[in-house]
């Protein structure tokens, strides 16, 4: 059996080694290292993929939600609610950017933001919405869009771990998460499912004006050379890197379709079972597995994942600390929120490798070895 990854980016790579390389070669002879055709390119095909107007792409996913935030002109103290359970870049850019994170419960099924825990935490200072499609999966975006609208707020979807993923209005209009809030933001780090071989992230929107103010803001807030408008940061995707996202791109349904694969190979091994719940679909998004995530019930968590390790069966927890609870943000009166089920989440959940490589004989071992642990104890 071919030793097992959390994520397989070398066999993934090998597979269309070819392309890549000539992709690679043609940036480094045409020495358009920043810039140039390879970024237009790329920049092109992914606005078409995700269906915005403009696509601006950018040094990394954080990079990416900081411009986005920085678009908006908040003023320091403007409130923006954010779910806890998230990846910590989500929210320490609006702490970075001296706005004040409040911190939201997700849903217990999808991980994901709960519209009404969004509503309640409203007030005359909340600014923006920020929902965070996690593990691949949509947040409820046309409930999130419609309390936006209420109450003049922006939102800005974090799709750094959902490229791909569609989400179904109720009257039955689909569109790429990313390209239904003001704006929305990727990232393309290398173990992304669409990820590039170093860094890379990119901004979504619809809005003309938004978009101008984004690629300003990511390019020294310059409108014309050595003319600074406004405020900026120097935040720009490189030539190769677009070049193998390009290439890459071209295969990304296919990818989030193995993904899918290993995930349906998983839902049905813990299918029924009394001590795993398997990640739950919402009946308006689809799901494209960045992270396989299990819930456990009365199994010691680190029990199993030593035992995996004994194994050499690699797993996760995505994340250990939710927002609320971290040092960084101490300034923001944590010790007020209790979000229960966001605390009984990040003590109950484990991910397992997920990926585009997984073969049958690596899932099979991976699913009898948890079985073996959780039905011996
Ligand atoms: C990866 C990730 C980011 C940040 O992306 P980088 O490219 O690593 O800066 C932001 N939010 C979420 C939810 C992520 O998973």
């Amino acid at each position: 059996m071919r030793p097992i990854q959390m994520v397989d980016t070398k066999n993934q790579y090998l597979k269309i080694k070819n392309e890549i390389d000539t992709a690679i070669e043609q940036v480094i002879s045409s020495a358009a290292y920043i810039g140039g055709k390879a970024v237009q390119d790329f920049t092109t095909a992914l606005n078409t993929y995700n269906g915005s107007k403009h696509t601006i792409t950018c040094a990394n996913g954080t990079d990416a939600l900081q411009i986005a935030m920085m678009a908006l002109n908040l003023q320091p103290g403007d409130e923006v609610i954010t779910p806890s359970f998230t990846y910590i870049a989500t929210t320490e850019v609006v702490a970075l950017l001296k706005l004040k994170p409040v911190f939201v419960e997700v849903d217990a099924k999808t991980f994901c933001i709960d519209a009404n825990a969004i509503r309640k935490a409203i007030t005359p200072k909340t600014k923006a919405i920020v929902p965070v499609h996690l593990y691949g999966q949509a947040a409820p975006m046309e409930a999130i869009m419609q309390i936006a609208e209420e109450y003049n707020l922006f939102v800005i979807e974090d799709n750094a771990q959902a490229i791909g993923c569609t989400y179904t209005y109720s009257n039955g209009t689909k569109k790429k998460t990313g390209s239904i809030g003001h704006i929305g933001c990727t990232s393309f780090y290398p173990s992304k499912n669409l990820g590039a071989f170093g860094d890379g992230g990119a901004i979504f929107t619809d809005d003309d004006a938004l978009a101008e103010k984004i690629k300003m803001i990511a390019n020294h807030g310059q409108s014309k050379r050595y003319y600074h408008d406004v405020v900026g940061c120097n935040s720009r995707l490189d030539g190769i890197q677009a070049a193998i996202l390009n290439e890459k791109l071209k295969h990304l349904d296919a990818y989030n379709a193995a993904r899918q694969t290993a995930a349906a190979f998983y839902n049905k091994a813990f299918a029924n079972h009394s001590k795993i719940t398997t990640p739950f679909v919402a009946h308006y998004s689809t799901h494209v597995y960045h992270q396989y995530t299990l819930q456990l019930q009365n199994v010691n968590r680190d029990g199993l994942n030593a035992y995996l390790a004994e194994k050499k069966i690699p797993s996760m927890i995505y994340y250990p600390v939710p927002g609320h609870k971290q040092k960084m943000f101490e300034n923001f009166g944590l010790n007020n929120y209790n979000l229960e089920t966001t605390d009984w989440l990040t003590e109950r959940v484990i991910s397992l490798p997920i990926h585009t490589e997984l073969d049958t004989e690596q899932l099979t071992y991976i699913t009898t070895e948890i079985l073996n642990y959780i039905n011996n104890i």
